[in-house]
């Protein structure tokens, strides 16, 4: 496509799918099938030979279908897709989210590193650095939502380890409260780090906001992370992950899946080839309907404090980053309640519309607790720094009439 570029939610149904390979279906079957036959034993011995690195590709060749823990056209056409929305060279996908992020933690950190990474994390990847990294050997350090990027450096200097930087890894925006971090400022701070022989990589868990209004590969990150549970899945029914960037890095990153053999199932993929092709509608309503609530709130006697991109104020640090890195909101509104955990419950328990459960990105609308449900695990003066308190609700808005949602948080929070 060189005189036309189709914008990303105009190729999710046909993008990578060759219909006359498919008895001519309109739609990608399902490729449930562990093993592909071999034309030929030659075949079969060259198809070896780039999956296992043994020669280079010749220009024209691809990797044929070997065994599906290695490749299979449902995952396959799925990472083609993925790719379009990030502008990724390549794409792996996993059978969850945090297999995403543990493989990527595990091929690119060695013991003796060190990683830098953002607070609060989602609770499987802090536990993970935590137990599992400091297992093995890898220093960190947390970077806590209201420290400065020079403040970073200095932490870095202080701990005598800057030569074993290895890593970067930032959530933004942060889950529950959607503070927001200067990818491009963490990408500039890696690179001062970088020598010729080893480059500092940033990683972004790209979750929270999904891939259509953040891609932080344009912002300088090396590494897009993603549980497609959420936004990329969007109807609660599935779990998997997606990991992208460029060629070299995701040649490591699916040498590694093969070995762990970690890689998302056909039909999984096969039902979030389906999810791809109304990602663009259900977000674009999911955040007209996310940006309805927050104003609402922000007016309620009963609230005290919203968090959501849509509501930051001009000329602040985060409207400013806000600004330069996201094209949209989102669908993820948290705000404290007056009085405490008892009155969060109550507006919790009185929900009718809006299921308590948590997840996020979904069609349907959910609404969890953070404190004793999602970040039960952090420790208290921690939550206390990230206004994770007895207050703070978090709601992630789906797809249904605005109208309803709005009444259903409003007689919610009549009965507190
Ligand atoms: C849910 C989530 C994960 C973990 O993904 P799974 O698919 O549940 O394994 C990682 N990061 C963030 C930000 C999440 O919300």
């Amino acid at each position: 496509m060189s005189a036309y570029d189709f914008n990303p939610e105009s190729l999710m149904m046909t993008y990578g799918y060759k219909p006359e390979l498919s008895e001519g279906a309109i739609k990608c079957p399902i490729f449930q099938t562990s093993t592909f036959v071999f034309k030929t034993a030659e075949e079969g011995k060259a198809f070896f030979e780039l999956a296992y690195g043994l020669r280079e590709k010749s220009p024209k060749e691809e990797l044929g279908l070997i065994y599906s823990r290695i490749n299979n056209p449902n995952l396959e056409i799925l990472e083609n897709r993925l790719c379009l929305w990030d502008k990724a060279d390549d794409c792996a996908v996993f059978e969850s989210g945090m297999s995403a992020i543990s493989t990527v933690l595990l091929e690119f950190l060695k013991p003796g590193d060190l990683l830098v990474y953002s607070n609060p994390l989602y609770g499987g990847t802090d536990h993970f650095i935590q137990h599992f990294l400091d297992k093995i050997g890898v220093h960190t350090i947390g970077v806590m939502p209201n420290q400065s990027i020079e403040e970073v450096h200095e932490l870095i200097e202080k701990s005598g380890k800057a030569d074993r930087l290895a890593m970067i890894y930032l959530e933004t925006p942060a889950n529950p409260t959607n503070h927001i971090i200067d990818i491009e400022g963490f990408a500039n701070m890696a690179s001062s780090y970088s020598t010729d022989d080893k480059k500092v990589l940033v990683a972004v868990d790209n979750t929270y906001m999904g891939p259509l209004w953040q891609h932080p590969l344009q912002c300088g990150a090396d590494l897009v992370l993603y549980s497609a549970t959420k936004y990329i899945g969007g109807h609660s029914d599935l779990i998997a992950g997606a990991v992208l960037g460029n060629k070299d890095l995701m040649i490591r990153v699916k040498t590694l899946r093969t070995f762990l053999g970690n890689m998302v199932s056909p039909h999984t993929a096969w039902l979030m080839l389906r999810s791809l092709e109304t990602l663009k509608v259900r977000m674009d309503q999911q955040t007209e309907n996310a940006q309805i609530v927050a104003d609402y709130l922000m007016t309620h006697a009963k609230v005290k404090k919203v968090y959501y991109l849509g509501v930051l104020e001009e000329g602040t640090k985060g409207y400013e980053t806000y600004k330069k890195q996201c094209s949209a909101p989102g669908a993820m509104v948290s705000f404290d309640i007056k009085g405490g955990e008892k009155e969060a419950f109550k507006f919790l328990n009185n929900l009718k519309l809006v299921k308590l459960a948590v997840s996020l990105g979904s069609t349907e609308s959910l609404a969890e607790h953070p404190k004793t449900m999602t970040h039960a695990g952090v420790e208290e003066k921690q939550r206390e720094q990230m206004d994770i308190t007895d207050q703070l609700v978090r709601l992630s808005i789906g797809v249904e009439h605005s109208k309803d949602l709005l009444w259903d948080i409003e007689q919610a929070l009549e009965k507190v």
